[in-house]
């Protein structure tokens, strides 16, 4: 049987529902009204419900592997949230065969509270992109398996991404088995995707976040500048960056620090990353360092993302570099 066969389908089944519900939560949640209030709470319905999806299923499967999640049950367990819980488990009951109590469904949540130090682990994020589904546009529910330190898998679901069966895909990567582009809504294998085959820097057109707040987008301006690229970014909310790369829709995923403080969760690139790489990409941080995934929940010894169709990296890494000042 091919390596991480098992994984595979389960991750695909896992992220394939959570993406089912997330997509029907935006759009009965996501109105003109929480848009105008910047009300939070269809996301938080959402992601509750992502994430016990997710860890249910692969429970099934696989009941010893840990999962490192975003989420924890603390917030859904107050008091005061009686009306919360009965909403997410209302949304998991949609994916869930037999009966789904609220009890189960904190319990679903809990399983992702695994530390990230151990040989195997999965990293979930059950809904990547909270800004850009709130305002009713992207976002993705992100699954890695990372074992010593390296991602091995990973399927990233991204409901509102166009493909060519309408909106709604889904990637998928295994470690030396190249990358795919599945339709949300089909089953089956999927088909074989490759980066852009960009010769030159200044032919790429560069992805980046839509938030100011999480990518320095002025500095990337810079380095756009420097390598010649005359195109407009392309912002985009979630690790459907990555996705973009790895279909060939961007050469390009810069992601600048703002803040010197500030590490990268390890569940915000575990799936992208995989899914790059195996498309043909590359992708390190700003300065040209590989993505350290043995070292907890953050990736510590990272600063920022630079994702590329592999051929113009350490170009792109050398005007990074200018630009920074290093
Ligand atoms: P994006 O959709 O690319 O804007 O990225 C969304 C992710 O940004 C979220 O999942 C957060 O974990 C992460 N994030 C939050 N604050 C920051 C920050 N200051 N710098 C970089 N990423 C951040
Ligand atoms: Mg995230």
């Amino acid at each position: 049987m091919t390596r991480y066969a098992t994984e595979l389908d389960v991750a695909l089944d896992a992220v394939r529902a959570a993406a089912r519900v997330c997509r029907a939560v935006q759009q009965r949640l996501v109105t003109a009204e929480t848009l105008e209030k910047r009300d939070k709470s269809p996301v938080t319905v959402a992601d509750f419900a992502s994430q016990a999806i997710v860890c249910q299923r692969l429970a099934s499967v696989l009941p010893d592997d840990r999962v490192v999640g975003e989420e924890d049950s603390a917030e859904l367990r107050a008091d005061d949230q009686a009306g919360l819980r009965a909403a997410v488990a209302r949304e998991v009951a949609a994916e869930i065969e037999g009966d789904v109590d609220q009890e189960a469904v904190l319990g679903w949540i809990d399983r992702g509270g695994a530390q990230a130090d151990t040989d195997r682990y999965w990293t979930l994020d059950p809904i990547d992109g909270t800004k850009g589904f709130l305002r009713g546009e992207q976002y993705a529910v992100a699954l890695g398996l990372i074992e010593h330190g390296q991602v091995v898998l990973g399927v990233l679901g991204c409901p509102n991404l166009e493909g060519q069966e309408g909106p709604g895909l889904l990637f998928s990567a295994v470690r030396g088995q190249g990358a795919r582009e599945h339709a949300l809504a089909g089953e089956g294998e999927g088909n074989p995707i490759r980066v852009a085959a960009v010769a030159v820097p200044a032919d790429a057109r560069f992805c980046e976040s839509v938030e100011s707040a999480h990518s320095d987008q002025s500095e990337s301006a810079r380095i756009a500048a420097r390598l010649g690229i005359t195109q407009q970014p392309f912002r985009i909310d979630s690790q459907c960056k990555y996705g973009a790369v790895a279909r060939g829709d961007a050469s390009i995923y810069l992601r600048m620090p703002t803040r010197k403080d500030y590490r990268e969760k390890i569940w915000d690139h575990a799936a992208g990353k995989i899914v790059v790489e195996e498309a043909g990409g590359r992708v390190t941080d700003v300065f040209g360092n590989d993505l350290d995934f043995a070292r907890g929940r953050t990736l510590e010894n990272n600063r920022g993302i630079v994702a590329t169709s592999g051929a113009i990296h350490d170009e792109v890494i050398a005007a990074v570099r200018e630009v920074r000042g290093e």
